[in-house]
Formats: structure tokens, C-alpha cells, sequence
């Protein structure tokens, strides 16, 4: 599914339309508790068409990582989400697709959200960069200095509580360090949005990509899992 397909999905489903076929017609708006419904809904299509125009906006941005590949990539899931989980950028599955993190990353990465019990349709799931790097390089700090303030718009809109770094080029960008993640997993960190008048707790672990090649550190990345499902408890 590319993004413009997407697009009458996500408007759907952010719409507030959760429910089908009932026995009768549903009267959203009839009494004051379907008021909320209301709101619920004219927040969300808010919330969409601002996503939206940032998706434009990201389109029409002129830069060399969009000769080489072949379609944006912007997010995935709940834009109402609590949990916004932020990744590297996208490989070459999710260059195909359209989609964030739909590759075997993408599959570990469903599998630990499984794990504290989220699926992929509760958190919303972006990258730092929303092109895919040539041969899946790393992208460069000034790539990442381009593309941050699309990620921080983002976060603007959907507002989360809180934000899980999947590994060490969303930890640069949006904790503004180049420390390993060795030095700045397993603790919280904030994240102080210029717009939203509130600060956002932020764990930085390993990204799934890593923890295929590398295993051994399947066993921190659940901790900070279950830190975040603690805290998301509270
Ligand atoms: N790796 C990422 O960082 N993001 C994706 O979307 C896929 C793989």
C-alpha cells in the first residue's frame, strides 16, 4: 500500500470509524454524549489534514535522497496514538511499499510491540528520514538536521505522551546527542516540544535492525519495553 492509498484508510480509521455493522443505524451525534464523538472526530480529521499537508510538504522538499528512491515514507498507525515509536529511515521494503518499518525489522518490531501488549495500529510509527538512503546508508547529519524538522511537526500533531527511539540516528536527532545507546538506554529522557506546552518522556533503545543482527541485546531492548509499559501504567 503506497501513501495515497493509505491516505482513504487512515482518514477512515482516524475518523473515529471503529465500529461496524451494528444492529441499528449509529446516531453519532444525537445526544451530549455523542458530542464527544464529535470532537473525537473533528480532532482527528484536524489532526489528518495536518499530517497531510505535512506529507506535501516533505514531497515537494527538494533533496538528493529523493533521485534515489521510490516512494515516500511517512508514517504508519494511530495518529491519536500515546506512543510514538521513531526509527532510522526507510529500507528497501518499506521504499516499495510505501510504509514504515514493514520489512523484517518491521516484523520484530511488531513482535515487540506485541510484547506490551500495543499492535502496530495503536502507536503511530515514523523515521527520521522519509526517503530511503542509497544502499541503505546511514544517513548523514546533515540529512538528519534537514529532515528534523518534519519529525518534530510530527510529533507536534499527534502529541504522544510518550516517544521510543529505535536506535542511534533518532536518539541524535530528536535527544540532540551523539552518545552510543549503551550510555542512554535505560533511562528516561524528555523531550520539550516548542509547540506543545508539555514535556515528552523519551527512552532510547536498540532498533530492531540491530537486535536481528545482534540478539544479545534482545534482552535490554525488552527491558526498556517494559520500562515504557510501566511508566504507560502509572
Ligand atoms: N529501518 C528503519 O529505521 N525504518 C524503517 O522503516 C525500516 C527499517
Amino acid at each position: 500500500m503506497n501513501q495515497s492509498n493509505k491516505k482513504n484508510i487512515d482518514f477512515i480509521k482516524n475518523s473515529g470509524v471503529n465500529y461496524f455493522l451494528q444492529d441499528s443505524p449509529r446516531k453519532w451525534f444525537e445526544n451530549s454524549s455523542n458530542s464527544s464523538a464529535k470532537s473525537i472526530i473533528n480532532k482527528n480529521e484536524s489532526k489528518f489534514n495536518k499530517i497531510q499537508e505535512i506529507i506535501k510538504k516533505i514531497e515537494s522538499y527538494e533533496t538528493v535522497l529523493k533521485k534515489t528512491a521510490k516512494n515516500l515514507v511517512v508514517y504508519d498507525g494511530d495518529l491519536d496514538a500515546k506512543v510514538m515509536f521513531i526509527g532510522e529511515a526507510p529500507g528497501k521494503d518499506e521504499d516499495d511499499q510505501g510504509l514504515p518499518f514493514v520489512g523484517r525489522a518491521g516484523q520484530l518490531l511488531n513482535k515487540m510491540l506485541g510484547a506490551i501488549n500495543f499492535k502496530r495500529e495503536d502507536v503511530y510509527i515514523t523515521n527520521v528520514i522519509n526517503w530511503r538512503p542509497p544502499d541503505n546508508r546511514t544517513p548523514t547529519d546533515e540529512e538528519i538536521l534537514e529532515f528534523l524538522p518534519f519529525l518534530q511537526e510530527q510529533i507536534d500533531i499527534v502529541n504522544p505522551d510518550f516517544i521510543f527511539l529505535l536506535g542511534g540516528v533518532a536518539a541524535k536527532a530528536i535527544l540532540s546527542t551523539p552518545l552510543a545507546l549503551g550510555k542512554l538506554r535505560g533511562t528516561w529522557h524528555e523531550y520539550q516540544s516548542l509547540q506543545l506546552n508539555k514535556t515528552i518522556y523519551t527512552i532510547a533503545s536498540y532498533h530492531p535492525a540491530f537486535l536481528l543482527r545482534s540478539p544479545q541485546y534482545k534482552k535490554a531492548s525488552w527491558e526498556d519495553l517494559q520500562m515504557l509499559q510501566k511508566k504507560i501504567n502509572e
